[in-house]
């Protein structure tokens, strides 16, 4: 299949393909538009069956990073890294150095940062091969580090914006809600729903993650077959993508969808039969973007946890303006998000870098 085929090209403007013998790597950057400033989006370390896969996964969550950083009023546009992780291979520190030096090969068109299987400590290897790289260690009181934490506190904000429209209720104390994935946001999403009294039915392919959350916190463990179709108030999927499409949605139970994964709907029309449902989904990448937003004030240099906490917090007024359009017009919410961002990034790039 070339690759201007792809049913996910979309007009990249860019998808570089790296292979380095030496370290092993094998990775894919994708820079969907540049048009808002430098392609951001983490690096994901997966393991794929098949390489068409990985590319395929690339395409969408950077052409995601595009839509979510306009939405967020990012001075960034939208990209993403994988890198095929094979059966045998580990991460190790030459790994890591050989991506650092691919993402500085692109000359800052690409800011990277972490996503599923990436840490902190991967971070600060890529960091000395490249100085366009986020999510660092942060000093003092300034903007960085692991953005889960930031991640998971917009996505249960807005948890609390979707119970509010679907359910008439403006606290998630005493409901149940259905976790799947508890990695490094699930994990962080948990410890806030607990603290807030909902009751907490999680899943995890995962036995270390699982450990550690139910060192952490009570929860009831469902298997990760089931926990899509668990007769909860609220599903949260923060694990993988396409989780959401014709075979799960008429399975599910839960009146409200909103959790960190990015690519939860399989398709687009997954949207329009959700909305049939009755299913109240928050658009993904509206979300969970606390995380970049963590990112962005680091990579730019511009402010304090307390400014990203500010931003983060104006994650649910994003959500609130698509549930009352959907409301409005019966639209699917996805479909409204995908037209405000496509409206900002067809605008075009702000006269400054200034976070919005
Ligand atoms: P992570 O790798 O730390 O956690 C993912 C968890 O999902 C792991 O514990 C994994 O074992 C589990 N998992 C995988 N397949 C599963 C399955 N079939 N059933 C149940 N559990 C399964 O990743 P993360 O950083 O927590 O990110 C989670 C999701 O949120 C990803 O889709 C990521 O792209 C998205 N996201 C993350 C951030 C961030 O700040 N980390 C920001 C935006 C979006």
């Amino acid at each position: 299949m070339s690759v201007f085929d792809h049913p996910e090209f979309d007009h990249h403007e860019a998808v570089h393909f790296f292979d380095d013998p030496a370290s092993g790597l094998k990775a894919i950057i994708a820079l969907h538009s540049t048009a808002l400033g430098p392609a951001a989006g983490g690096c994901r370390f997966w393991q794929y069956d098949v390489s068409a896969d990985a590319l395929t996964d690339v395409l969408r969550l950077s052409r995601g990073m595009t839509y979510k950083n306009a939405v967020a009023g990012l001075p960034f546009g939208g990209g993403k890294a994988v890198i095929l992780k094979d059966s045998a291979s580990t991460k190790s520190p030459e790994l890591m150095r050989a991506f650092g030096r691919a993402v500085d090969s692109l000359s800052g068109q690409y800011v990277t940062a972490e996503d599923v299987g990436m840490s902190v400590d991967d971070m600060r290897i890529v960091q000395g091969e490249t100085r366009h790289v986020s999510g660092l260690p942060q000093s003092g009181s300034a903007a960085g580090g692991d953005p889960s934490p930031w991640t998971a506190l917009g996505v249960y904000l807005g948890i609390q914006a979707a119970v509010r429209a679907r359910l008439g209720r403006d606290t998630v104390e005493g409901l149940k809600v259905a976790v799947q994935g508890v990695g490094h946001v699930g994990f962080h999403l948990c410890k806030l729903l607990h603290e807030a009294g909902a009751e907490l039915l999680v899943a995890d392919v995962s036995r270390e993650n699982l450990r550690k959350l139910t060192g952490a916190v009570p929860v009831t463990e469902v298997s990760p077959r089931e926990i899509l179709f668990a007769d909860v108030d609220v599903l949260s999927p923060c694990a993988l993508g396409n989780v959401l499409d014709s075979q799960t949605i008429p399975r599910l139970k839960a009146s409200v969808i909103a959790g960190a994964a990015n690519n939860q709907l399989s398709v687009e029309s997954d949207g329009d039969q959700l909305v049939e449902r009755n299913i109240l989904y928050a658009p993904d990448y509206v979300i969970n973007a606390g995380g970049i937003i963590s990112v962005a004030r680091e990579y730019f240099e511009q402010g304090s946890e307390d400014e990203v906490r500010a931003d983060v917090n104006r994650i649910p007024e994003r959500l609130d303006d698509i549930f009352r359009k959907s409301a409005d017009t019966g639209r699917a919410t996805n479909r409204i998000a995908d037209d405000i961002a496509r409206r900002i990034v067809a605008a075009g790039r702000p006269d400054t870098r200034q976070i919005a």
